[in-house]
């Protein structure tokens, strides 16, 4: 199966000012484009080529395992955020994390602080287990929390390529503003597996 790079639901200033039009153009252009193609060559000719990229994920490792989850990680990523989404969560999600982390304040406050505190390049994500308990987790590099059979539900990259432009080496104002663009309800339908 060759991976194509999909186009973006908004056109790219949509997110301005939290995240540029120049960003854009290079994190997703170019770093997810370079993921993609370096997937691409990676699988060829081999019993990866015909796998989704899921399964290619939990079944590799290295320079394969790196291409293959940081091309997923992108597109959860970009495809997280809209200018006019739902800006706080609802229902069962809501719910959920007021249960686990007191209040969604407080939660943004765990999430963001897990990204400041993450030393070198990675993500930071929220998933779920199959009882639907919520977790945290600082993931290294071009970690997932797929790999330990957790369901990812939000995701921020931590890497600098993903601020420095837009924040030089601010990376807190950068996730502190990342909220501003989250689509809750993109965030629930993953929560709720629909
Ligand atoms: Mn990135």
């Amino acid at each position: 199966m060759k991976f194509t790079l999909p186009p973006l639901p908004y056109s790219p200033d949509a997110l301005e000012p939290v995240i540029s039009k120049e960003t854009i153009h290079f994190h997703y252009g170019k770093h997810e484009k370079g993921y993609i193609d370096n997937l691409n060559s990676l699988i060829e000719g081999t019993q990866y080529e015909e796998m989704p990229i899921e399964e290619i994920i939990v079944n590799s490792e290295g320079k394969l395992f790196n291409n293959a989850s940081q091309t997923w990680n992108h597109i959860f990523y970009f495809y997280q955020f809209s200018p006019e989404g739902n800006k706080e969560p609802k229902g069962e999600l809501k719910f959920k994390i007021e249960e686990q982390f007191g209040s969604i304040e407080e939660f943004k406050k765990k999430f963001e602080e897990a990204g400041t505190t993450l030393f070198g390049s990675g993500w930071v994500w929220l998933a779920a287990d199959e009882n639907n308990t919520l977790f945290i987790i600082q993931g290294k590099d071009a970690d997932n929390p797929l790999t330990k059979g957790l369901r990812p539900i939000l995701v921020f990259d931590v890497w600098e390529h993903a601020y420095y432009l837009d924040y030089q080496n601010q990376r807190g104002d950068y996730l502190k503003k990342l909220w501003d663009i989250i689509d809750w309800e993109i965030i629930e339908r993953r929560f709720l597996g629909s």
